[in-house]
């Protein structure tokens, strides 16, 4: 059997993190498909490789040079590689590379970004394979051009192409232990893409599931998922299960232990991801499967998302007019606006997006558009709203689990804007004003988990 194991940019931040890395790798014959990211922060006020790329790239393109954000990337590889006693000569086409992207054209802006952005992961992994290879391990760097991991030509949010998992699937036959980059690809065109910020899980979760991997192990610098943001709630519970859904659910509204979009191809083909601690391996960590046998826990998670806005209209007689919602939604479209959720009443809409989609100028030429197209009585955009989400599948058996919610934020004094479920009763959203976020979590932590 094969397991696919990702490490984080925590888990390879210095050398002792990528030892650490490099004994779990070898401990287990079956971790023969390693994703990793880019090395991440040391301690708090440090700065990931991916931004430093970022910012040495931002440089470029507003006609700087960007070389000594580009020296502090090479500096962070030969510490490690000092580090880990690899021999100085190993540093040299780490540096010859990132110094050759940085001097690429800049003609097109978002390709040229991306080239740079996925520098850090392209030699992070060469450089572990070879910290395993100094240890006498068979391991290999795999490009993912060569493995065929094609993508979508949108630079920074691309998304896999469905031919890419046969080629991928290959994978599977070769020798000894792959080392293969995280968070990016190419397009069919073949430039450099990558996916959204933290994307290296969906690479790991592609790989999974082309090969059909026993498990995808994702180890990051937490035990386990906690049942509430730790920094909201004061030692929240582990979650030891969780089934594909409950995780998505979670995973949209902030938990960030794991992207939202690399849940899709492992659900796809069935793969258990488990959730591991690089400094902890021993822990049992948090396991995502299809069914959760234990469904008598009603609510396994408390989720808050901020920074969404709100567009409300309401019309006399809406629930009586033949596309109305549709005329709606298409003037968002046109904008190229998407939607988070449309909690309707008979004679009101409300449009739930996340304020970084709806621009200011965005906003008055919407709500221009829908005086025009839609001429409601009432018509108007609400910015600082939080969507609290009580995420469970055992809700769907359980009965009181919406009036104890509302009765904790009433309790609080946390007033509710609006509510929403979904018919698959896997979560209960509410949306609330931004200065009662961290006091409706508590609230709700408090109802069912203390
Ligand atoms: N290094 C990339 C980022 O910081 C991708 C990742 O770590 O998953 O977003």
């Amino acid at each position: 059997m094969l397991k696919v194991s990702k490490f984080g940019g925590s888990s390879l931040a210095s050398a002792d993190q990528v030892r650490q890395v490099c004994d779990i790798i070898t401990a287990d014959p079956e971790r023969r498909l390693i994703v990793v990211s880019a090395p991440g922060k040391r301690h708090s006020e440090d700065i990931k490789v991916t931004d430093l790329l970022i910012a040495a790239a931002s440089e470029r393109l507003t006609g700087k040079i960007g070389a000594s954000e580009c020296a502090e990337v090479i500096e962070r590889y030969r510490s490690i590689a000092s580090g880990l006693g690899l021999p100085p000569e190993v540093i040299k086409p780490i540096a010859r590379d990132l110094t050759e992207r940085l001097e690429k054209s800049t003609t097109d802006a978002n390709l040229y970004m991306d080239t740079m952005k996925a520098g850090g992961e392209d030699n992070c992994a060469r450089l572990i394979a070879q910290a395993l290879q100094a240890r006498g391990v068979e391991a290999h760097y795999v490009s993912p051009k060569d493995a065929g991991l094609i993508l979508s030509d949108e630079p920074g949010n691309a998304q896999v192409l469905p031919e890419a998992y046969s080629c991928l699937r290959d994978l599977n036959e070769r020798p000894g232990i792959t080392i293969f980059p995280g968070f990016f690809g190419y397009s069919k065109e073949g430039y450099i893409v990558t996916f959204s910020r933290g994307g290296s899980d969906i690479t790991g979760a592609i790989l999974a599931s082309a090969v059909r991997a026993e498990v995808y192990e994702n180890f990051t610098d937490v035990d386990s998922v906690f049942a509430a943001n730790p920094s909201i709630v004061k030692e929240p519970a582990p979650i030891a299960e969780l089934t594909y859904r409950e995780m998505r659910e979670l995973s949209y509204a902030g938990f960030s232990v794991f992207h939202d979009e690399a849940l899709e191809p492992v659900y796809r083909a069935q793969v258990p991801v488990h959730i591991r601690n690089t400094n902890n391996p021993k822990a049992k960590g948090t396991l995502i499967v299809p069914n959760r046998a234990s469904t008598d826990i009603p609510v396994v998670g408390i989720a808050a998302m901020d920074s969404v806005c709100c567009i409300y209209l309401s019309k006399y007689l809406m629930n009586r007019q033949i596309g109305f919602g549709r005329r709606l939604l298409q003037i968002l479209e046109t904008e190229d606006i998407s939607f988070e959720h449309v909690p309707s009443g008979i004679d009101n809409m409300s449009v739930i997006i996340r304020e970084e989609n709806l621009s200011v100028q965005k906003e008055k030429r919407v709500v221009e558009q829908i005086r025009q197209t839609l001429a409601p009585e009432d018509v108007f955009v609400e910015r600082r709203l939080s969507l609290i989400m009580v995420v469970g599948e055992g809700m769907r058996h359980t009965v009181g689990i919406a009036s104890r919610a509302t009765h904790a934020l009433a309790s609080a004094q946390v007033n509710i804007e609006m509510i929403n479920q979904g018919s698959n009763e896997v979560s209960m959203m509410f949306g609330i004003k931004s200065e009662g976020m961290e006091t409706a979590v508590q609230a709700l932590y408090a109802e069912f988990f203390d």
